[in-house]
């Protein structure tokens, strides 16, 4: 199955830029704002197979730089909460 990430993370930027999203949102200790900036997915990405249109949709990114995101990723917790706290809650 061929995912369409590439196209739908171009649909993303744009639309993180017209909300004025435009450095890292997790600004965790030692954040790096905008440095090698990625989008933390509020699952892993084993949820998106069956779901690729999700992987596009703005409830279920976030934008981090690289060390949010290494931070975020290692932790399932932390990133339960920082989805609850910026976008909204999702019953799984
Ligand atoms: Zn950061």
């Amino acid at each position: 199955m061929k995912s369409n990430w590439p196209e739908q993370r171009r649909k993303l930027k744009i639309e993180y830029e017209r909300k004025g999203i435009t450095s890292c949102e997790l600004r965790l200790p030692g954040c790096m704002e905008t440095f090698g900036m990625n989008f933390h997915h509020r699952h892993k990405r084993v949820y998106y197979i069956r779901r690729q249109e999700l992987l596009g949709d703005f409830n279920q990114t976030i934008l981090a730089c690289a060390s949010c995101h290494d931070k975020a990723e290692a932790s399932r917790g932390l990133t339960i909460l920082l989805f609850n706290k910026l976008r909204y809650k999702e019953n799984v």
